[in-house]
């Protein structure tokens, strides 16, 4: 894969260097505001997302990790945004209301109490925030994981990794199903064990950022970030055509249960040669329809 050569004048040095703190540093601000004030935390999230689209939108025009990643490949452009539109607009919906339901029938099954009592909700924002993530995190990688192994999760999980280019879009070049399972383990998680709403929400809005970044076609330059965060620079050895590449970092906002279980894996100042499947044999790679059904096929 041929890479840019970025101008390294001082400005995108900078650039490469802040942006990614900043941005994660004032997503965590304006979440811990709105948890705070009367703003709706859905509202935040929205906004916060949008701002990400955006900032790296201009990072990917400004310093591009890779010049052929800007160039649409086939139909990928028209799949990704098919899925960011459905994902968007009817599953993280559709699974908020159906989970919502689900977990207060649940706790109050279990706890007999309408409320859960497992979390510690007096500590600050911010940190119930990372608390709530480490748990989500856990559950994330476990399926995230297990997908990569077994067959018939694959089938799934192989539409996200189905692209040959990695950029901000494909972040949400997913399955239904494959969405499904990852809230189940994660989202679903914390509201069964009494992680309020809006942490809840807190936690979903940074995970929404965090991803936009992590698929990012920019060439920053973390440092230890990488160690703490599911960075765009980690996150693309994932995507490798290479299975003993590919078969590492799990992680979706936090590395953490990668360090614990040893599939951290970084090259500094290096790349994966190639992203997408390892086998594309009979994926109908450019066809969003044949995509979805795929999984369902004999
Ligand atoms: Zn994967």
């Amino acid at each position: 894969m041929s890479t840019s050569v970025v101008k390294t004048s001082s400005g995108i040095w900078l650039a490469q260097v802040a942006v990614y703190p900043l941005a994660i540093l004032a997503c965590l601000a304006f979440l811990d505001w709105a948890a705070k004030s009367d703003f709706p935390m859905e509202a935040a999230q929205f906004i916060a997302f949008l701002t990400a689209i955006f900032v790296v939108m201009l990072c990917e025009h400004w310093m591009p990790f890779s010049q052929d990643w800007k160039r649409r490949i086939g139909s990928d452009r028209k799949i990704d945004i098919l899925t960011l539109f459905s994902t968007m607009g009817v599953v993280f919906p559709a699974l908020k209301n159906v989970g919502n339901l689900l977990a207060v029938v649940l706790v109050v099954w279990l706890f007999e109490s309408p409320e859960a009592i497992l979390f510690p909700t007096d500590l600050f924002f911010v940190t119930q925030l990372f608390m709530a993530a480490v748990i989500a995190e856990f559950g994330g990688y476990c399926l995230h994981r297990i997908s990569h192994h077994f067959q018939v999760l694959w089938r799934f999980h192989l539409v996200h990794h189905s692209a040959s280019r990695i950029y901000w879009m494909n972040a949400y070049r997913s399955h239904p199903i494959n969405i499904s399972w990852h809230y189940l383990a994660s989202i679903f998680v914390l509201l069964l064990i009494g992680v309020p709403q809006e942490v809840v929400l807190g936690y979903s809005g940074l995970a929404g950022v965090v991803s936009v970044f992590q698929h990012a076609n920019v060439a920053f330059k973390f440092g230890p970030l990488n160690y703490i965060f599911s960075t765009n620079e980690v996150h693309r050895w994932h995507h490798s055509t290479k299975l003993s590449e590919a078969d590492n970092n799990y992680g979706n906002v936090l590395m953490i249960w990668d360090h614990v279980f040893g599939t951290f894996y970084l090259r500094p100042n290096e790349s994966p040669a190639s992203v997408g499947l390892h086998d594309t044999k009979g994926v109908p790679v450019h066809s969003f329809l044949k995509l979805m059904l795929y999984p369902f096929k004999r």
